[in-house]
């Protein structure tokens, strides 16, 4: 373990922000990283746990305590081997996974968890940069002569064809969009996640033998029964890119300037790493715009950085559920993810945020959009008489989730069957063997399985899917799961 007393004499400490009047001057990354003797001095802080709840808080299963132990006793290499080990790719979730892991720590008892996601960001960074600033590419020493076609290139794509490709199989990744890397490139923004961290893990998959063919929109270009014939197994990871649009029959949803955070952020994406935008495009902007975002979680908090970045008037969001309790009752929750109030770094630029509202309707002039409708709502979400008002609103960015899959064109020719996952819909295969029941050689993953979730999800069921192949392919496998 780390310092046997470490927990006992050592403060928790974390990264720091930029300040927020510098940060909002670019798109570019303001997290702060923590000096190496402090990153060091965090990790003597794990206690090593008879039953380190943190490993199962982690949805990778990441060997946390390990390679804890291993920084803390400087030895780096052996910490990035044993976190590559269960995860592809933690310079990403060492940025932008919200670490349940640390809810799950023994120490967050007392709201003083280790700080893992820090940790596992500088093992990852350390890694790349003592690697001369690349990443080492770890090709197969045989090769199997089994071929895989992989559709989407999202977390969970890039990590089942990582994987694959490194037991021998000939892996090609199709993407309907010209470059890798799904919402990790075109939902995330550079704030958060600079497309150069995607870049060059794609750099390294290239030298292990994935080949990228981007701009193929398959179920529309090219035909899964296409792919079938020629690769000896598919797998899907297509997302989950439905929007959500409760207003659909609100008064005023047809005004100009009411868009899906979706039609929104990848446009700013695409301008920051230079990426021409369709002409067909209606190109979206929150300058000087008083701007409401409806809809919390990280895409509503991306909306409302972004607007900032771009000049916004004034931001606010808007959130139907009541305000959730500053802290947690830790008899109840603890060692599971709790509801409690989290301020995200774009809301602490200057966003206003309402909870308990909802919106009833728009209205404007000439087409456009003026004021967004609202009442407000009780505990059992019912509308509160007399509470209703209106608010200035130039943009309304609608940050409310995906129901599922997008279903014209993949899903459409196989026709595959979609089911309910609690609130959201993916498509019916299990979470032993992936395979979608009935269809030969299909196989299916991340959100467009299991519905919209999170980076570390999708990254581990493209691990998992991808054990599951090899099994197909070969009859056994040492991929681990
Ligand atoms: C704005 C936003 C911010 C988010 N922020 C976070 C965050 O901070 N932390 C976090 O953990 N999670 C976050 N998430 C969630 C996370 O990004 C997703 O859960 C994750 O990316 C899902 O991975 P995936 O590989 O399953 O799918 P995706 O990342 O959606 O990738 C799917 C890919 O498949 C491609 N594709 C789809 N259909 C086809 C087709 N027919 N042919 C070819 N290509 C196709 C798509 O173009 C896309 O590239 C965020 C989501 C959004 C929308
Ligand atoms: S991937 Fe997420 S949950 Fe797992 S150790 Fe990293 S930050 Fe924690």
């Amino acid at each position: 373990m780390g310092k046997i007393t470490g927990f006992m004499e050592i403060d928790r400490a974390d990264r720091g922000y930029r300040p927020v009047e510098e940060r909002l001057k670019h798109y570019r990354e303001f997290v702060e990283p923590l000096p190496e003797k402090d990153v060091k001095t965090q990790a003597a802080r794990c206690m090593d746990c008879g039953i380190p709840y943190c490993h199962n808080g982690c949805p990778v299963n990441n060997q946390i305590p390990d390679w804890n132990d291993l920084v803390y006793q400087g030895q780096w290499d052996s910490a990035a081997r044993n976190l590559h080990s269960t995860n592809n790719f933690p310079e990403v979730t060492g940025r932008v996974c919200p670490a349940p892991c640390e809810a799950s720590c023994t120490l967050n008892i007392e709201d003083i968890p280790v700080t893992i996601k820090t940790i596992e960001y500088s093992i990852a960074e350390r890694a790349f940069a003592d690697n001369g600033n690349q990443w080492a590419p770890l090709p197969a020493e045989r090769k199997t002569g089994k071929s895989v076609a992989v559709i989407g290139s999202g977390p969970a794509g890039l990590a089942a064809a990582q994987q694959l490709a490194r037991v021998g199989h000939d892996v090609h990744v199709y993407e309907k969009n010209a470059h890798p890397g799904g919402l990790l490139r075109y939902g995330i923004p550079d704030f958060k996640l600079e497309k150069t961290v995607i870049e060059r893990r794609v750099k390294q998959m290239e030298a292990e033998g994935v080949t990228f063919h981007c701009g193929v929109h398959v179920g529309k270009k090219v035909t899964v029964a296409s792919l079938k014939k020629t690769y000896d197994a598919v797998l899907l990871t297509g997302g989950s890119e439905q929007p959500f649009d409760f207003f659909a029959k609100s008064p005023g949803r047809d005004l100009d300037g009411i868009h899906f955070a979706m039609d929104f952020l990848p446009q700013q994406n695409r301008r920051v790493s230079g990426e021409a935008i369709d002409k067909s495009t209606h190109q979206i902007s929150a300058k000087d715009k008083h701007v409401i975002v409806i809809g919390g979680g990280d895409t509503g908090s991306d909306c409302i950085g972004t607007s900032f970045r771009q000049g916004a008037k004034s931001v606010t969001q808007l959130e139907i559920m009541p305000r959730p309790p500053e802290k947690e009752n830790k008899d109840l929750s603890w060692p599971h993810w709790p509801l409690k109030l989290r301020v995200s770094s774009s809301q602490a630029e200057g966003a206003s945020v309402e909870y308990s509202i909802s919106t009833t309707g728009f209205s404007g002039e000439g087409g456009k959009i003026s004021k967004l409708h609202y009442t407000r709502v009780d505990g059992k979400m019912q509308p509160v008489p007399g509470s209703e008002g209106t608010l200035d609103a130039d943009l309304v960015l609608l940050a409310m989730g995906f129901s599922g899959p997008i279903e014209n064109d993949v899903v459409k020719e196989l026709d595959l069957p979609v089911v309910a996952r609690g609130r959201f819909k993916g498509l019916e295969a299990n979470e032993r063997d992936y395979r979608v029941r009935g269809r030969d050689k299909i196989f299916v993953a991340g959100d467009m399985r299991r519905g919209q979730s999170l980076v570390v999800w999708a990254i581990r069921e493209g691990r998992q899917a991808a054990a599951s192949i090899d099994r197909y392919l070969m009859g056994r496998t040492d991929l681990p799961r």
